[in-house]
């Protein structure tokens, strides 16, 4: 489906902003970055120190010849999750502006604290998940401050955001894909759109989003509120970065650039999607070790084991099962886990679609 054809903004097109539907390729000011038609230009935003230290984030910036939307592709937002970093480094390698409609962000590694320190989930400077605290603020920790400039510098310039995910380190997950709904009928179909020429053939439908632009929380969700389609993607496993994961986010990167017709070609699309509405992800209610007894994408009948936490002599604590049928998306596959820690994440396959 293609919707970016329709109008023009003339005072963005004067600036020579992206962000504008349809607009005529001009100069393109993302950060420190100017790209003129026709180029493909890498750099950093920079994320001064404030009160921790500051950051840098690699970005890539490709500017088409022809009109079309700007499409920020966000990798590497928890550091642990490499296969979209690697998938995006291939995109920026191989695309070709003079190929191009519209304008690609790529953002290479959001959470270089996270990914420079082999973090999973938090950031080793200031504890906290850049994942939680969109959109930001510029007087905040460096977790903080990195939303701030990605929403400013990323989000608010582009029409269609896609965050790339994968299994973090010690997350065992078959491959899937969020559709996020708001209620608002265009966004959400476009959206939904978005989830399916991404090419996994899981996707959950997520409806517990919140709706308020100024508590976002989520780098996705910070589109959506902002009223661009968005979707997170989640490929890769237990901190792999083997090609099989690489190769389906870079798949899935190729598919929505033509599904946005910014370039030309068939999208490569799931030969069919199980749709999983509903899902619950399982936290473990004390400190200690997880021995999972299913595996990643497994189906599950309602009260069935999942694994048992045992304490730190290996002594059974408590079974952990699942909370009705479905498919596991996720379930941890490395011993640690600490309370309030995710275990396990359980979808309802929706019947009858
Ligand atoms: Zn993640």
């Amino acid at each position: 489906m293609h919707r970016c054809t329709t109008f023009l903004i003339p005072a963005l097109l004067l600036a020579g902003s992206v962000g504008a539907h349809g607009q005529e390729p001009g100069t393109v000011t993302v950060g420190p970055l100017q790209v003129r038609a026709g180029q493909k230009v890498s750099g950093f935003l920079e994320v001064p120190a404030g009160v921790d230290e500051g950051t840098r984030i690699p970005v890539t910036v490709a500017r088409g010849v022809r009109r079309g939307p700007a499409v920020a592709f966000i990798a590497g937002t928890h550091g642990y999750e490499y296969p979209p970093i690697t998938a995006l480094q291939r995109i920026r390698e191989k695309l070709e502006p003079t190929q191009l409609a519209g304008t690609v962000i790529l953002v290479h590694v959001a959470n270089m604290p996270s990914f420079l320190g082999r973090t999973i989930y938090y950031s080793p400077v200031d504890g906290k998940n850049l994942n939680r605290v969109y959109p930001g603020r510029p007087d905040g920790t460096v977790s903080e401050r990195i939303a701030y400039v990605i929403t400013s510098e990323v989000i608010d310039r582009a029409d269609y955001v896609v965050d790339l995910h994968g299994g973090d380190g010690n997350e065992a997950l078959r491959p899937y894909c969020y559709w996020m709904v708001t209620g608002d009928e265009n966004l959400d179909t476009a959206s939904r759109d978005m989830a399916v020429a991404f090419g996994l053939d899981h996707i959950v439908i997520d409806r517990g989003r919140p709706d308020d632009p100024n508590a976002s929380v989520y780098t996705s969700n910070t589109a959506l509120t902002r009223g661009k389609p968005g979707i997170t993607t989640e490929t890769g496993r237990l901190g792999s970065n083997d090609a099989v994961w690489v190769d389906l986010a870079e798949r899935g990167v190729w598919n929505l650039l033509r599904h946005f017709r910014m370039l030309g070609g068939e999208v490569e699309r799931a030969p069919a999607v199980v749709w999983l509405d509903h899902y619950e992800v399982l936290r473990s209610p004390v400190t200690g070790i997880f021995q999972p007894a299913v595996r990643d994408g497994y189906a599950v009948a309602e009260g069935g084991l999942l694994g048992v936490l045992v304490d730190f002599f290996g002594e059974p604590l408590q079974e952990v099962r699942a909370p009705f049928g479905g498919i596991v998306n996720y379930i941890l596959g490395t011993p640690p886990v600490s309370e309030g820690e995710p275990l396990a994440m359980v979808s309802r396959i929706q019947v009858g679609k």
